[in-house]
C-alpha cells in the first residue's frame, strides 16, 4: 500500500529505464522503494504503440547495438529477444534532385567530397578517443574544444559543401540537433560514449543493428510488473525538500519521505521542480545550460515491405525536405512493411509548426522520392515527436550548450545532499541511448547502497 504516511528508503522520481532499473536494483537489495511518475504509463522515452493486427512502432527509443552491455542483459534477463534491423540491398541517396543507389556504406559523392568527408571521420574518431569520459573537462585542450561548435569544426574541417552537407544529416541522425548547437567537446565525448562515430551512424555493428521483438518498452513493461504496486502514475512530483534526518516528497496530492531520493529525469525538466534549500549553483546550472534535440519519427504502414523486391534496404538520405533519413522498421517476419523517417535539429521544429495533413504530405513526398510512387499510398501513416510532451520536451536527450562540461560538466552525477540523480545524461557510456539509462540506473542504486 502506497500511503504518505509510510517513511520509504528511497523514492525515485521518473519511471523511464533509468528509473526502473534504479528501482529494480535497490528492491533486490531488499531496500523499501517509491517510484513517481508523471506520466500515465511507464517507459518515457521509450514507448511502444501497438495496434490490434499486432503490428507495433517505437514511438521513441528502439535500436540496440554492441557494446550496449548492459540494456542486452536486461531483455536477456526478462525474456525479449532481438532481431536484426534488415539491411540487404542497396541504400538510396537523394542529392541535387537526383536519386542514386548505392552498396556498403560510402554514400556516392563526386570524388572531392568524399575524400573530404571520410577525412573528417576519422579526424573525430581520433579527437574523441583523447576524451576522458568520467570528466570531459580533464580532455587535453577541453576549454578551446568547449566554446568551439561541431559547426565551427565542420567548416575548418570540410572545404566541400557536399562533404558538409551529407556530415551535417549524419550529426542530425546522432545527436537531433543542429552542429550550431553543441560544442566540439561535447560531440568528441558522445563519439567515445558510444565507441566511435560509425557506430553510432552505422547498422550493420552499429548503434542502429537491432531491435527488440515486441518493440523496446517490453523490457520496461516486464520489469515493472516486477514492483508495479510500488510505482504511482500520474504523479508529477512538484518540490524536493531536504531536512537533517529526511527528504520530502511533493506531487498533487501527497507529500512522501525518504531517506534518499533519485532524481531519473533529464536535466532541464529538473528545474521544473522546486527544491528547497535551492539547488548550489553549478546543479543549477546544469538545469539551464542542457537543451533538449528536436526529432519527429514519421512512420508509414505497408501490406508488404515492397522495396525490398527492388533489392532495396529502406535506407536512405538525403539533405532536402524534412525527413533526411530513413530506416525499414518493418517487423522481424516481413509480415507488413514500415518505413521510418527522421526530421531532426531545425527541420524538427519547422516541421512542429505544420498541420498533421502538412506533415504527412511532405513525409510523403520524401518517401516517394526514395522509394517509388507506391510509398504514397501506405494503409496508415502516424508521426510523433516529444517534443509536445510536457514530461519530456524534447529528444532524444538533453544536448548541453558549448562550455557547459569545463564550467559546470564535473557536477552532472555528483549527490546535492540526499538527492541522487540517473538518467541518460549522466551515464559516461552511451550517454543518449538507453543503455545509458539502464547504467545509469545501476549506478545511482550502487550509489545509495554505499550509504544506506
Ligand atoms: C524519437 C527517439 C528515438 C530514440 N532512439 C533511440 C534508439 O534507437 N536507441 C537508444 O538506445 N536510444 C534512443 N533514444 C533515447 C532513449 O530513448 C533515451 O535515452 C532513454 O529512454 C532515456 O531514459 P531515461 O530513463 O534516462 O529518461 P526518460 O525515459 O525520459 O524517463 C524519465 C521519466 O520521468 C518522468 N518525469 C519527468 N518529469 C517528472 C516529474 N516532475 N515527476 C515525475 N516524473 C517525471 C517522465 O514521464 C519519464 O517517464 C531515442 C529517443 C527518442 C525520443
Amino acid at each position: 500500500m502506497l500511503t504518505p504516511n509510510t517513511h520509504y528508503d528511497v523514492i525515485i522520481v521518473g519511471a523511464g529505464y533509468a528509473g526502473l532499473t534504479a528501482a529494480h536494483e535497490l528492491i533486490k537489495a531488499s531496500k523499501n522503494v517509491l517510484i513517481l511518475e508523471a506520466r500515465d504509463r511507464i517507459g518515457g522515452r521509450v514507448h511502444t504503440q501497438r495496434f490490434d493486427d499486432g503490428t507495433y512502432v517505437d514511438l521513441g527509443g528502439a535500436w540496440v547495438g554492441p557494446s550496449q552491455d548492459r540494456l542486452y542483459a536486461l531483455a536477456r534477463e526478462f525474456g525479449v529477444e532481438t532481431f536484426k534491423t534488415y539491411n540487404t540491398g542497396k541504400s538510396t541517396q537523394y542529392f541535387r534532385g537526383k536519386v542514386k543507389r548505392y552498396n556498403g556504406l560510402i554514400p556516392p559523392l563526386p570524388l572531392f567530397s568524399l575524400l573530404s568527408l571520410d577525412m573528417a571521420i576519422k579526424r573525430i574518431d581520433k579527437m574523441a578517443k583523447t576524451v576522458n569520459l568520467a570528466d570531459p573537462a580533464k580532455t587535453p585542450d577541453a576549454q578551446r574544444l568547449d566554446t568551439m561548435t561541431l559547426a565551427d569544426w565542420m567548416q575548418q574541417q570540410m572545404s566541400y559543401d557536399t562533404a558538409r552537407d551529407f556530415f551535417k544529416i549524419a550529426a542530425g541522425a546522432i545527436w537531433a540537433a543542429d552542429p550550431t548547437e553543441l560544442s566540439m567537446l561535447h560531440a568528441m565525448f558522445y563519439i567515445k560514449s558510444g565507441r566511435d562515430f560509425n557506430t553510432l551512424m552505422n547498422v550493420k555493428n552499429g548503434a542502429q543493428e537491432e531491435r527488440f521483438v515486441g518493440g523496446a518498452q517490453t523490457s520496461a513493461d516486464r520489469m515493472a510488473a516486477l514492483f508495479m504496486d510500488r510505482i504511482v502514475l500520474n504523479a508529477p512530483v512538484r518540490a524536493i525538500s531536504q531536512t537533517e534526518g529526511h527528504v520530502s516528497v511533493t506531487t498533487d496530492a501527497y507529500t512522501y519521505t525518504a531517506d534518499r531520493v533519485v532524481v531519473a529525469i533529464p536535466p532541464p525538466l529538473q528545474a521544473d521542480i522546486r527544491f528547497e534549500p535551492a539547488m548550489p549553483p553549478d546543479r543549477q546550472q546544469i538545469m539551464q545550460q542542457m537543451a533538449m534535440g528536436a526529432v519527429w519519427k514519421c512512420y508509414a504502414i505497408y501490406d508488404r515491405p515492397f522495396w525490398r523486391d527492388q533489392n532495396l534496404n529502406g535506407l536512405a538520405a538525403t539533405p532536402d525536405g524534412h525527413v533526411t533519413v530513413t530506416f525499414d522498421n518493418s517487423p522481424k517476419d516481413g509480415s507488413r512493411g514500415i518505413l521510418m523517417g527522421f526530421v531532426l535539429g531545425d527541420k524538427a521544429r519547422e516541421f512542429s509548426a505544420l498541420t498533421e495533413e502538412q506533415r504527412q504530405a511532405s513525409a510523403m513526398q520524401s518517401f516517394s522520392t526514395f522509394f517509388g510512387t507506391q510509398a504514397a499510398q501506405p494503409l496508415r501513416y502516424l508521426d510523433h515527436s516529444y517534443l509536445n510532451e510536457d514530461w519530456s520536451k524534447g529528444c532524444y536527450a538533453a544536448v548541453p550548450q558549448p562550455g557547459f562540461w569545463t564550467s559546470v560538466g564535473h557536477a552532472i552525477r555528483q549527490p546535492v545532499g540526499r538527492i541522487h540523480w540517473a538518467g541518460t545524461e549522466t551515464s559516461d557510456v552511451w550517454n543518449g541511448y538507453i543503455d545509458g539509462a539502464v547504467r545509469s540506473g545501476e549506478r545511482v542504486a550502487q550509489e545509495i547502497l554505499a550509504v544506506l
